[in-house]
């Protein structure tokens, strides 16, 4: 079971500095979550995450379940025994899986069919078995099986999925039986009264900790923080609130001024791979020719490994070679950008300075990796 502390509130907008505390260790939130898909965080060993202040990491039910399976995982002590990690885990329930990666998939009240992105095999999720899934993998947060729409989505669609999400989310709390932390989540698409709704049914339920789903799924940036601007307000203020799905450091900054306090996304690995580079001077895409005789640092005003170390010339030539290390460091450098911006957001929220904060973050910062 998970127990948080608010710590600090800050007093112009509605961000807060708070404490996660879990039988694997404490988070200290506002957090970013790197993502683990398949019980690895693509090009980091634990030492790795852990030497860049890694407090958490989210790993993907889905995945997990279709390989190496969840029984696989509970034979070798628990996915943090299996990958080496032992400091907190979450993991989600699959349903974004689901219907993002699943062409045929099939819903009805009881649960939801769907074929195997790994090799066509047909499976079915209950409420139910995510539950079994989820204890088998032993994570100390884990999420409740939820219905996300797409965007746009049809009102009646969207209605739907809030109901069935409802449904979902009390055999959720009825099936588990382990002292894991079990969220909650929010759905409702674009639609207020939707949200609302879902936001009090969910609420109602009573979980020690709620995530608003169905967000940053191509609906423009004003829209989405509209929906934080109703939505978190109806949560309860003394548990954990997560916003599925967001890695882009403008959004995050903003959110957290809403009250958002747990973040995860593939973003920072992912644009790592393809040669990116999330910057305090803006995005860089170190393929560009303009970084072959470049001997500087990789970020002028960040000290990890990466930019202790390396120059952009030297990240240039492994990306353009296509080596393993160029996607290594850049990973590196992006979820330790992230993580410090965390931190410094905290530390501004601590001290109540966090709206100047995020005012001079913005100036050079305006949704650059909204287009990915
Ligand atoms: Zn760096």
């Amino acid at each position: 079971m998970i127990k948080f502390e608010i710590v600090h509130e800050d007093n112009k907008t509605g961000a807060r500095a708070g404490i996660i505390h879990t039988a694997h260790g404490d988070i200290e939130t506002p957090v970013f979550m790197p993502v683990g898909t398949r019980a690895t965080v693509k090009a980091m060993t634990p030492e790795s995450l852990k030497a860049i202040g890694t407090q958490i990491i989210l790993s993907n039910t889905y995945h997990l379940y279709l390989r190496p399976g969840h029984d696989l995982i509970k034979d070798a002590g628990g996915l943090h025994k299996f990958m080496h990690w032992d400091r907190p885990i979450l993991t989600d329930s699959g349903g974004f899986q689901i219907f993002s990666l699943s062409e045929m998939r099939k819903v009805t009240d009881e649960g939801v069919e769907f074929r195997s992105v790994i090799d066509g095999s047909t499976h079915f999720f209950t409420p139910e078995k995510v539950m079994e899934i989820e204890e088998a993998i032993g994570a100390d947060i884990i999420m409740v099986l939820d219905e996300p729409v797409k965007y746009p989505a049809e009102r009646k669609e969207a209605e739907i999925a809030v109901k069935r999400t409802y449904n979902w989310a009390s055999r959720c709390k009825e099936a588990h039986k382990t002292d894991q932390a079990l969220f909650g989540i929010v759905q409702g698409s674009t639609y207020e009264d939707l949200r609302k709704l879902s936001a009090e049914l969910i609420v109602d339920i009573d979980f020690p900790g709620y995530a608003i789903g169905g967000l940053s799924v191509g609906e423009p940036y004003p829209i989405m923080y509209d929906i934080l601007s109703y939505t978190v307000p109806i949560l309860p203020r003394d548990k954990p609130r997560y916003m599925m799905g967001l890695g882009d450091p403008t959004n995050l900054i903003e959110s957290v001024s809403y009250g958002i306090d747990m973040f995860d996304c593939v973003l920072p690995t992912r644009v790592a791979r393809n040669g990116l580079a999330m910057t305090s001077v803006g995005k860089l895409n170190m393929r560009n020719a303009k970084y072959a005789n470049d001997f500087s640092k990789l970020d002028p005003n960040h000290g990890c490994y990466t930019c202790n170390n390396f120059s952009r010339a030297y990240i240039r030539h492994l990306v353009v070679s296509g080596e393993i290390l160029g996607a290594i460091l850049l990973t590196w450098h992006n979820l330790a950008y992230l993580l410090d911006l965390m931190r410094r957001a905290r530390q501004a929220i601590l001290v109540d300075k966090f709206a100047e904060f995020k005012a001079d973050y913005e100036v050079v910062h305006e949704d650059e990796f909204g287009a990915i």
